[in-house]
């Protein structure tokens, strides 16, 4: 467990959208450091969760730094597609993470399982897992998750990722359409955050 308050932090993701919204999330009073300063690569996600893939990150970057690393895992779970792309999320975008190729996959697999899924609530979820580590030690590992559906057709151009399909429960718009700061109050980094803000 770690006492001291955590001041110097090392962001763990080469994605610069979840960049963005991780420094959003801190204090203010935090120092962060992102990987591109360092010019590291990812290492390769080869765990079965969230959470042990957002665990392989943070030991991996805090062992290149020598810093606190806070890394991320995180992706969309469709249940039609028996919870796919899940933790493949970001790999369903190919090697130059196109997401609109990622959106257009979604759409296809779930025509493929029912051809007449645009008259039913297709259910979703984002899931978010956020470590804490120094070097091979975890210092914490939680999870975050937003429930929704898929929305018929890519909506608006906010956020990243498959914001543009995602609508929150309760709302009627999809991630891509709302402004930054109302999707980071419903989304699964903020939820998994609150349970890690003890430690800044
Ligand atoms: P990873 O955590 O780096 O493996 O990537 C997760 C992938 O899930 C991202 O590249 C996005 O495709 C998707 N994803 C995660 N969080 C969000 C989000 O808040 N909005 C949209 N897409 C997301």
């Amino acid at each position: 467990m770690q006492n001291k308050k955590i001041t110097k932090l090392l962001i763990g993701t080469n994605n610069k959208g979840k960049l963005k919204e991780i420094r959003n999330l801190l204090p203010k009073n935090i120092k962060t450091l992102s990987t591109s300063s360092f010019n590291l690569k990812s290492p390769s996600e080869n765990g079965k969760t969230f959470k042990e893939n957002s665990l392989i990150k943070s030991k991996f970057f805090s062992k290149k730094t020598n810093l606190i690393c806070l890394a991320d895992d995180s992706g969309l779970e469709v249940d039609i597609l028996d919870k796919r792309p899940g933790i493949y999320s970001a790999r369903w975008g190919g090697k130059n993470s196109d997401f609109q190729k990622a959106i257009q996959k979604v759409y296809s697999e779930i025509y493929k399982k029912d051809k007449n899924w645009k008259n039913k609530k297709i259910k979703a979820r984002f899931i978010c897992a956020l470590s804490i580590s120094l070097l091979d030690k975890k210092i914490t590992c939680v999870e975050g998750r937003t429930e929704g559906t898929i929305s018929h057709k890519p909506k608006g151009k906010n956020g990243f990722g498959y914001d543009p399909i995602f609508i929150p429960n309760k709302k009627k718009k999809t991630f891509g359409e709302m402004k930054p700061l109302l999707k980071y109050k419903l989304d699964h980094r903020y939820k998994a955050f609150k349970k890690i803000k003890k430690f800044f």
